[in-house]
């Protein structure tokens, strides 16, 4: 990891764009004090959808904090595109979290009285972008999710799948290297649910971004291309599922084949 090129990319293997290593969490004081991670390694490669799945109390959130730059780590240590992001202070760290993370929560998070385009063009101000330029991503990143057409409709008027599909544009808009989802789905009903899951595995199709996405439902199965299994704080199952896609394909092929038959 010594040798960065200079975009940060780590020029061993450019498609890692998450590196954890070995990271345990305590949380908690005194006798309430909890591990919550106990040693949890692992990557994130560029261009894949990850799933991350186990119990209530398994540490998802805990983890997925800590990959995004929003807790630090008692120990071992976080890479994002390059950078570490272990032993930063609190403002270096918020640095790196708006340089390379993208965040979608299950409650969508969006500001009632913004409509979708303000709702994403203030996570692109707080980054200090140009009023005009936040105007120009807000549209694009809404497009990208299929919400041209809602720039200006207000949270309260739009379904959870669309509000939720607001806050990937939000995510999206600042280009992050890597995207993290709590539970994206939770809030949705089965039809939205499979909406959002197609839109994050399309995202991570682009060769520059890595998208890990906690998840019980499971629905959401067939979009990914790995699954991780989590249990008290430790990593318990790696498995990549190389022709999810390739499946996913075909049936779309056999209903566009049904549809064109009548
Ligand atoms: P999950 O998202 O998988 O449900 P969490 O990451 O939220 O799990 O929590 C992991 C463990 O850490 C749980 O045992 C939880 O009770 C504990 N925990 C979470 N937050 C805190 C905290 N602020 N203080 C003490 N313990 C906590
Ligand atoms: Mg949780």
């Amino acid at each position: 990891h010594q040798d960065r090129s200079s975009d940060g990319i780590c020029p061993m293997n450019p498609s890692i764009m998450l590196d954890a290593v070995d990271i345990v969490k305590e949380l908690g004081q005194g006798a309430g004090k909890v591990r919550a991670l106990k040693g949890v390694s692992l990557e994130l490669k560029a261009g894949e959808l990850t799933l991350l799945m186990g119990p209530s109390g398994s540490g998802k959130t805990t983890l997925l904090s800590i990959l995004g730059c929003i807790l630090a780590p008692s120990a071992g240590s976080v890479t994002i595109a390059g950078e570490r992001a272990d032993g930063l202070d609190a403002e270096a760290l918020a640095a790196l979290r708006r340089r390379h993370i993208g965040f979608v929560f299950q409650s969508y998070n969006l500001f009632p009285t913004l409509n979708a385009s303000e709702n994403v063009r203030l996570a692109l101000d707080v980054r200090g972008i140009k009023a005009a330029e936040t105007i120009a991503r807000a549209e694009a990143a809404l497009r990208e999710v299929g919400l041209g057409h809602r720039l200006k409709s207000y949270p309260r008027n739009m379904s959870g799948g669309e509000q939720q599909r607001v806050a990937v544009a939000r995510a999206l808009a600042g280009r992050p290297s890597v995207l993290l989802a709590d539970e994206p789905t939770a809030a949705l009903d089965s039809e939205n649910g499979h909406a959002v899951m197609q839109l994050l595995s399309q995202i991570a199709k682009d060769q520059s971004r890595a998208v890990l996405a906690v998840t019980h439902d499971p629905r959401t199965h067939a979009y990914a291309d790995r699954i991780l299994k989590i249990e008290d704080g430790l990593i318990i199952g790696d498995e990549r599922r190389a022709e999810t896609r390739e499946n996913i394909t075909k049936i779309d092929v056999k209903k566009k084949k049904r549809k064109a038959n009548g």
